[in-house]
């Protein structure tokens, strides 16, 4: 029987908390703290039309150095292997290189989630060979290998300028080389969930070696999730309820056991520790008396409760959905 819900109702035990408890006997709680996520500003030079931090140009918000310093020591303490570096365009944050050389220099694998089109910006040109000499993992968006779709969702020109970018990347060396990955990510233009990521990525790999001759190393598929601009764009249309329905009626126990909360620490550009980035686009931070990270304890966070809500079901549906693709 499909159980009615109320999009992104937030309260102590939601249906998505019922979900969880019915399938592990217990509320969502963490595992590992694998990966230290960071959110350092939400300044951006596109304003994309699902963008769940609702970034824009005319954003202010950025994260310190002294944050930044605070965030390193929250990785050393907890063992965190990985620093995942997003925004806004993270790389508009005046600290941005030395955080990214501070991580490396702490030996954590450090992974930068990229718009591309911010390389074409001046003073961001040279970037690439910066990206190359502390080997960073990027992950880039693509939302489709289709022009029209991806300009609808991200603005007019957004896609050549990100097959230009790509190109420069495969120039140096990035898509092609082991120790130099880019990943691409999809996410679908409207209240649908994404393909098979498998399918998927033969797909993209074939277009756009046919069309442009250039090359990526992996596709991420990622569920929209009903907050930010993409919920006001549903909200316009009218499809709000009927998508976070679909959510959650493709609720897949076999999600649960990666779902990124359970396995990383988020801080948000002021300090803030969150769940995961979407609780920080939400404003719902970790639960417990420390929400800062300079109060950061690992033994205690470990385990935590997760807060969670009704936009938790983008992560379960289907095959999930994580900073890292499907999940299941
Ligand atoms: S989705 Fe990414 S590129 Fe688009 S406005 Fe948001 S942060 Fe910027
Ligand atoms: S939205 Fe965040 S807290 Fe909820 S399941 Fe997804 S990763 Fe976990």
């Amino acid at each position: 029987m499909t159980e009615t819900i109320t999009p992104l109702r937030i309260h102590s035990e939601s249906t998505f908390d019922r979900r969880v408890i019915k399938a592990e006997g217990e509320p969502l709680s963490g595992l590992s703290i694998d990966t230290v996520q960071v959110n350092i500003g939400l300044r951006c030079n596109l304003a994309c039309h699902h963008c769940h931090v609702e970034s824009s140009p005319a954003r202010k918000e950025e994260m310190t150095w002294e944050t930044m310093q605070l965030v390193l020591d929250a990785a050393e303490r907890c063992g965190a292997g990985t620093i995942d570096i997003t925004g806004g365009a993270p790389e508009m944050n005046p600290q941005f290189r030395r955080f990214v050389a501070a991580a490396r220099a702490l030996d954590k694998h450090v992974m930068v989630r990229t718009n591309l089109t911010i390389m074409l910006e001046s003073g961001y040109e040279d970037l690439p060979r910066f990206f190359k000499q502390y080997r960073v993992h990027l992950i880039a968006s693509l939302p489709c290998y289709l022009e029209n779709n991806v300009d609808k969702q991200r603005g007019r020109g957004v896609y050549k300028e990100s097959i230009e970018v790509i190109r420069r990347f495969n120039q140096i060396g990035y898509g092609l080389e082991s120790d130099l990955p880019l990943d691409l990510v999809f996410n679908p233009g409207g209240p649908s969930l994404p393909p098979d990521q498998h399918a998927l990525e033969e797909a993209y790999r074939h277009e756009l070696a046919a069309r442009f001759g250039i090359r990526f190393t992996r596709l991420i598929a990622i569920t929209n999730i009903a907050i930010g601009r993409f919920l006001h764009d549903l909200q316009r249309q009218g499809k709000a309820e009927q998508y976070q329905q679909l959510l959650c009626d493709s609720f897949n126990p076999a999600t649960l056991a990666g779902l990124m909360c359970r396995h990383q620490l988020h801080v948000g550009w002021d300090g803030t520790m969150y769940d995961c980035d979407f609780n920080f686009a939400l404003a719902l931070p970790t639960l417990g008396p420390s929400r800062h990270v300079r109060d950061f304890d690992p033994a205690t966070f470990v385990s935590r409760r997760i807060a969670t809500g009704e936009h938790c079901f983008a992560c379960t549906a289907g095959c999930g959905s994580s900073c890292g693709g499907a999940l299941a």
